[in-house]
C-alpha cells in the first residue's frame, strides 16, 4: 500500500484547501488592483479640483494673491496633495511651507493634524494652469502618502495569511478526523474477514450509521452469521449422519462376526437380513444426497410461472395407484387458472415428500386432499390428511434432520421440504391434531 486510505483522504482535503486558497489569493489580487486604480483616479480628480480652484483665483484677481493662494494650498494639503505654484515666468509664488506660515494658527494646526504625519514621497508632477487658452502659471503636485492605502493592502494580505493558516489547519484536522472515521470500519472489516479466513467464524463488527459503510458492515455481519449457521448445520449433519450410519453398521458387523465365529448360521435368512440393512444404509446415503442437494438449491433454483393445478394433477395421477392399494382416497382441489412462481422440479419433490408422509400416516378408509389457493403476495399449497396426526411433543421437531417420531423412516423428508421451500423464499407450516389428521401448508411468494 503506497499511501494508506487515511493519507489519501488527508491529501485530498489539503489539495481542496490549497485550490480554494489560491483562488481566494487570485481574487484578492484582483480586488487590490482595482482598489489601486480607483485610488489613482480619485487622486487625479483631486488634482483637477485644485487646478480649477487655482485657475478660478487667477481669473478673479488677474494674478496670484498670496493669501488666497495660501488657502488653496492648505486645502490641497487637506486633500492629500502637496503643491507648488509658479507664475507664467516660472518663479515660485507659493509652496506648502509658505502657505502654512501664512495661515492663522488654528487653521495651521488643523491642516498639520491631517497632513503632518504623512510621508512625503516622489517627485513633483507639473500641471500647466491656463486662462482663456493662455498659460498663466504652473502647478506642481506630489502625492502625500497618508498610509491608508498601504494599511488597506497590508490588512488584506494579513487576513489572507491568517485565512490560509486557519484553513490549512482546519483541513488537516478535518482530514485526520474524517480519514480515521472512514478507515476505522474498513480496518475492522479487514481484520474480521481475515479472522473468518482463519476459520474463526464468530465475527461481528460494529455498524455505524446508514451510509454505504454501514450497509457494508451490516451485509458483512449477515454473511458472517449465515456462515456460522451453515457451519453449525454442516457439523450437525455430519454428526447425525455418522450416528445414523453407525447403528446399522454395528448391527451388520455383529451379525457377520457371529457368522464367522460360527455362532450364527450363515443361512439365507441371515443374508436376507443383512441385505435389508444394506438397503437401509443405501437409503440413508441417498436421503443425505437429496438433503445436500436441497441445501444447495438456493444457488441454482430456477423459478418460473407454473399452473399448480397441472403440476398437482400430474403428481397425484402418478401416486394414485399406491393410495388406491392402501384404500386411501386422494383428491386435488385447485383453480385451473391459478398461477404460481416456483421451480417445478423442486415443487414436485416437496409435494412427493408431503404425499408420502400423508400416505404413511393415514389408515385405510382415510383421505388425503391436495389443494392450491391464491394468497396475498403468493400461493398456498396444502396437503391435508385424516391420519393419525402428530403428538404435540413431536410437532416442533418434525422438520429437523433425522427426526422421525416413532416410525422407521429416515427423518429426512421434511428437512428436505423445508430446505426447498426456503430456497423459494417461502415458508412451510403444519397444523395437526392427534387422531384426526395433519395439514402441511406451503407458501410460495409471487416474487
Ligand atoms: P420420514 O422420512 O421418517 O418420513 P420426515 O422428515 O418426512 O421423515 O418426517 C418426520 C416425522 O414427522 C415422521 O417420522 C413422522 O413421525 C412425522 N410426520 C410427518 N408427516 C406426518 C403426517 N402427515 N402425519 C403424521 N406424522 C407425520
Amino acid at each position: 500500500m503506497l499511501l494508506s486510505l487515511k493519507g489519501k483522504f488527508l491529501l485530498l482535503l489539503l489539495a481542496v484547501a490549497a485550490v480554494s486558497l489560491s483562488s481566494s489569493l487570485f481574487l484578492s489580487r484582483l480586488i487590490i488592483r482595482d482598489f489601486q486604480s480607483y485610488h489613482e483616479g480619485e487622486m487625479e480628480d483631486r488634482v483637477y479640483w485644485v487646478t480649477a480652484d487655482l485657475e478660478g483665483t487667477f481669473e478673479q484677481h488677474g494674478g496670484w494673491p498670496r493669501d488666497l493662494l495660501a488657502k488653496d494650498t492648505a486645502r490641497a494639503l487637506l486633500l492629500g496633495l502637496e503643491i507648488r505654484v509658479r507664475d507664467a515666468g516660472g518663479a515660485l509664488v507659493m509652496d506648502s511651507d509658505q502657505a502654512l506660515a501664512l495661515l492663522p494658527p488654528l487653521t495651521r494646526e488643523r491642516v498639520l493634524a491631517v497632513s503632518g504625519p504623512a510621508t512625503k514621497g516622489g517627485a513633483y508632477l507639473p500641471y500647466p494652469l491656463f486662462l482663456k487658452g493662455e498659460q498663466v502659471g504652473q502647478l506642481e503636485v506630489r502625492f502625500l502618502d497618508r498610509g491608508k492605502e498601504r494599511f488597506f493592502i497590508s490588512r488584506a494580505n494579513r487576513f489572507l495569511a491568517l485565512a490560509a493558516l486557519v484553513l490549512g489547519l482546519l483541513a488537516a484536522t478535518l482530514g485526520i478526523i474524517a480519514a480515521r472515521r472512514l478507515a476505522r470500519p474498513i480496518t475492522a472489516l479487514a481484520t474480521a474477514a481475515e479472522a473468518i479466513s482463519r476459520g474463526e467464524l464468530e465475527q461481528k463488527i460494529p455498524v455505524g450509521g446508514n451510509d454505504e459503510l454501514g450497509l457494508l458492515a451490516r451485509s458483512f455481519n449477515q454473511m458472517a452469521h449465515s456462515l456460522k449457521l451453515q457451519n453449525a448445520l454442516r457439523k450437525k449433519l455430519h454428526a447425525n449422519a455418522a450416528h445414523e450410519l453407525r447403528t446399522p453398521l454395528a448391527a451388520m458387523r455383529a451379525e457377520v462376526e457371529g457368522m464367522l465365529d460360527g455362532l450364527v448360521p450363515a443361512g439365507r435368512e441371515q443374508l436376507q437380513s443383512l441385505n435389508e440393512e444394506i438397503g437401509r444404509l443405501t437409503r440413508i446415503v441417498e436421503g443425505m444426497e437429496d438433503l445436500i442437494q436441497a441445501e444447495a438449491s438456493p444457488l441454482n433454483i430456477r423459478k418460473s410461472r407454473i399452473l399448480p393445478s397441472q403440476l398437482l394433477q400430474g403428481i397425484t395421477e402418478r401416486y394414485s395407484p399406491r393410495f388406491r392399494e392402501k384404500g386411501v382416497e386422494l383428491a386435488v382441489r385447485a383453480d385451473k387458472k391459478l398461477a404460481a412462481l416456483a421451480d417445478p422440479d423442486r415443487l414436485s419433490q416437496i409435494m412427493i415428500n408431503l404425499l408420502n408422509n400423508a400416505l404413511k400416516a393415514t389408515a385405510p378408509g382415510g383421505s388425503v386432499t391436495v389443494a392450491a389457493a391464491a394468497a396475498p403476495d403468493g400461493t398456498l399449497i396444502s396437503v391435508a390428511d385424516t391420519g393419525r396426526g402428530i403428538a404435540p411433543d413431536d410437532l416442533p421437531h418434525i422438520f429437523e434432520r433425522f427426526y422421525r417420531g416413532n416410525e422407521g423412516g429416515l427423518g429426512l423428508g421434511l428437512a428436505i421440504v423445508r430446505e426447498l421451500v426456503d430456497a423459494h423464499g417461502g415458508r412451510v407450516e403444519v397444523r395437526s391434531e392427534p387422531g384426526r389428521g395433519s395439514t402441511f401448508t406451503v407458501f410460495l411468494p409471487s416474487s
